[in-house]
Formats: structure tokens, C-alpha cells, sequence
């Protein structure tokens, strides 16, 4: 009698189940301006299947390239050569993977096959979740209430299950051995009622500065006590209203705020890639600045940007407080369920980076063109919404391809001394 391996559990985030790829419709294709690597197998199956004759033969090598010399690996054994125009080779004029077309998902390479899902091991147990450089991805994700609700997933949306992107060690190490603990605890915060969540990421933040001395990279004893007791402290409701009162009256940090500013017209001034993520910069201080050196790209003072950014973020809360909420509450808990906090050093810094990303999220979505001047109240939620999928697509297609912008920026900050928790205050003020 045949049998059968035992079924791995899987589950997904609900904007996951709802993902489908909307291919010539999409306003960022992702088979434009990235190069693929193909491994040993799927190189061979493409060949037989497209190369009957030298002609083919001719037109497959100039298309997908071998890779030869140290930069090869059974992973790495070829490349599609990508367009003058920047478009993949097998991208058909109407906008759809001819390859999709012809033999289906079987002959894709893993990467096209994979994107934009992010498959993770966790023990036994396997989550997707999806990767926000993808303009749809990010629009599921954030323009849904229950998008984050964890949900037992049919195997056929993993695409290919055996592919895990990041696996949560199974491992004894205090630090990591925590992990579900961890995720639970802030995923409780993050969803306290009667918060605002600049208050419950306050929360998190106070979490990680009272866990910070013991729970770390570093820590060699068992935890499982000490962290208990600070997880049953924090789940007490008056503690997270008297904490919720002391946020409002921390000064809100006009040093971050400068840093910040001061970053992005760096950035902005600096002659690297003329690419989406710095025209969204360079559009964002023009339209706060709003005047003819910023046009022309010159000098702009810190402290007028900043006083422009303020009046455009007051308006568009006071009338979109509760829809932006849902915009950055999903963007938080997806990053406490996607990004390891083990790659921090403790889980205040793992906050302080997803504070930093949201900070300068929050910077180009106020100060985008789209939101700029009288806006028809009746177009009002519509244009928000569309702004705030760009900045974070765009945002995260720069991210996962260069990491320097927000590296650059995290240790300008931690330079300054400002990873503490009065620092996680005036970020989330920013
Ligand atoms: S970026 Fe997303 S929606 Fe756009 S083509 Fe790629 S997978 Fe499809």
C-alpha cells in the first residue's frame, strides 16, 4: 500500500490568499529592470523546450546567457539578459510572460514562480506572507481591515512550498527560542482597542526598552521566566493607558525630525540612481517646499520642510485618522511576522528600524504631489490611497535592492544616541 508523506501545516496572511497577479495592468511590472538567474534544471528545461533549430538556438543564447567563472553556482547557472528598455526578454508586447503563456508556471525560473511570496519555516509549519515591492501586494495589504488575520492556506498559492525564504532556527538559543512568544506578545499590543497605534507601537517600543537589558543577541541563560513576566505586565490594561498618557507628554524631538529632513535633502542632493524612490523624494520636497529653489533642485531649509510636512500631515489625519491607522497598523504587524526580530540586536532596535521605515514612508506620503492643494472631498480617500501604494512599493522595491538609504539613516540615528525609548517617541510623533 502507496504512503503518503504527512502534510505540512500552512497558513497565510489573508491579503496573501487574496493576492492574484494583474499582469499588463500592473503600474510597476516586476519583469521590467530586474535581472533573473536561473538554476542548472530550470536552464535545461527552457532549452529543450524553446531551442528546435540553430536559429532558436541563436535566439535562446542571446536571450538567456550562461554564467560563467567564480559567479557561477548549480543556483546561478544563467541569466536572462534584459532589453535596452530595461524589459525581461520573455515579456510579450501585450505585457504578458510568454513563457506563462506557452508551457505554464512549470518552466519558470523559482524567482518568477516565487514573486512576490515570501514562504517561511517556522518549526514545522510554513507562512506565506508577500513582499511590498509588488504594487499589488501592497494594495491587499493595506486597503483591507483583516488583511493580516492568520489563516490556514490551501497549499496551491505557496507555488512552489519548497522553497523557504527564511527559516526561524529550531534551535535552543535563548534569544531565538522565544520567537512565537515574541510575535504573540506584539501582535497583542499592536491590536490593544482604544489606542491610537502611534500608542500601541509605543507599547512595543516600552516592551522592548524593559526586555532590552536581558532578552538579546547576546543572552546565554534560559528566558522563558523573565520574559513571562514582563509579557503579563504589559498585557495589563491600566499600564497601557498610563503608558499611552506618558507618550503624549514626551517632547516630541525636533533633533529626529531635523536628522531625518536633513537625510532625505542629502539624498536628494546626492548623485546617485535617477530611480522611482528618489524622484518620490525629489517630488515630496518639491511639493512641500513649493517654491523655485526647490524646483530647480536647490538649497532647501530644514526647518520650512519641516513645517510644510507638519501642516499637510495634521490635515490629511484629521480627516483620515482611523484609514491611516489601518495603513501603518498592517505595515507593523506584517513586519513583526515577516522580518526576524533575531537579526536585531534586541527588540527595541527591531522597533526603532520598522519606526525609521515608517517615519520616512510617512515623509514622502504627506508630502506627495497627489496630495498637495485643494483635494475634492469626494476623491479625497481615493487619491490617499493610491499615494500611500506607491510611496510603499516604491519605497520597498529600492529597499530589497539596496539597503544603504535606510542603513545610512538608522546609523545616523544610532550615531546621535537616539535609539532609546524617548527616540521611539519623537519617531512616532514624526
Ligand atoms: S509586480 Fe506584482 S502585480 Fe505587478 S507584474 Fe509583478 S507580480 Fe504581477
Amino acid at each position: 500500500m502507496a504512503t503518503h508523506a504527512p502534510m505540512i501545516p500552512r497558513t497565510a496572511l489573508k491579503y496573501m490568499t487574496r493576492f492574484r497577479c494583474i499582469g499588463p495592468d500592473c503600474e510597476a511590472s516586476c519583469c521590467v529592470g530586474w535581472g533573473i538567474t536561473l538554476d542548472q534544471p530550470h536552464y535545461q528545461r527552457l532549452r529543450r523546450a524553446l531551442v528546435a533549430g540553430k536559429d532558436a538556438r541563436a535566439d535562446f543564447d542571446a536571450k538567456i546567457q550562461r554564467i560563467h567563472g567564480p559567479a557561477h553556482s548549480p543556483s546561478r547557472h544563467a541569466l536572462m539578459v534584459l532589453q535596452d528598455d530595461g524589459k525581461c526578454p520573455m515579456l510579450s508586447p501585450d505585457w504578458l510572460c510568454s513563457l506563462q503563456t506557452r508551457f505554464g508556471e512549470g518552466l519558470l525560473p523559482d524567482t518568477c514562480a516565487m514573486y512576490p511570496r515570501w514562504v517561511t519555516r517556522i518549526r514545522g509549519h510554513l507562512e506565506l506572507t508577500g513582499v511590498t515591492s509588488c504594487p499589488e501586494v501592497t494594495r491587499q495589504l493595506l486597503l483591507a481591515d483583516d488583511a493580516i488575520d492568520v489563516v490556514e492556506a490551501d497549499p496551491a498559492i505557496f507555488a512552489r512550498p519548497l522553497i523557504v525564504h527564511r527559516e526561524v532556527p529550531d534551535v535552543a538559543a535563548p534569544y531565538p527560542h522565544l520567537h512565537e512568544a515574541v510575535r504573540d506578545v506584539v501582535l497583542l499590543l499592536l491590536s490593544v482597542r482604544d489606542l491610537s497605534h502611534a500608542d500601541r507601537l509605543f507599547l512595543v517600543a516600552y516592551f522592548g526598552h524593559r526586555t532590552a537589558p536581558f532578552f538579546h543577541q547576546e543572552s546565554s541563560e534560559p528566558l522563558d521566566v523573565r520574559f513571562a513576566a514582563e509579557a503579563d505586565r504589559m498585557a495589563d490594561p491600566a499600564l497601557q493607558r498610563e503608558l499611552a498618557v506618558r507618550r503624549a507628554q514626551l517632547p516630541t524631538g525636533h533633533d529626529v525630525a531635523v536628522s531625518l529632513a536633513m537625510h532625505l535633502l542629502a539624498h536628494r542632493a546626492s548623485p546617485v540612481q535617477n530611480d522611482a524612490f528618489n524622484q518620490l523624494i525629489g517630488d515630496a520636497i518639491q511639493a512641500l517646499a513649493g517654491d523655485g529653489d526647490a524646483l530647480a533642485g536647490g538649497p532647501v531649509e530644514p526647518a520650512k520642510l519641516l513645517a510644510a510636512y507638519e501642516i499637510s500631515k495634521r490635515r490629511w489625519e484629521s480627516a483620515f485618522g482611523p484609514r491611516l491607522d489601518q495603513y501603518f497598523s498592517n505595515l507593523a504587524k506584517n513586519y513583526w511576522i515577516r522580518e526576524p526580530y533575531t537579526l536585531s540586536t534586541n527588540l527595541l532596535v527591531h522597533t526603532h528600524t520598522l519606526l525609521v521605515r515608517h517615519a520616512v514612508i510617512r515623509f514622502l506620503l504627506f508630502g506627495h504631489p497627489l496630495l498637495a492643494g485643494p483635494v475634492d472631498a469626494a476623491d479625497a480617500a481615493t487619491l490617499l490611497d493610491r499615494a500611500i501604494v506607491e510611496v510603499v512599493h516604491r519605497f520597498s522595491r529600492r529597499f530589497e535592492h539596496d539597503q544603504r538609504f535606510m542603513t545610512t539613516l538608522s546609523e545616523r540615528l544610532a550615531d546621535r544616541g537616539m535609539q532609546t525609548l524617548a527616540h521611539a517617541a519623537c519617531l512616532l510623533a514624526f
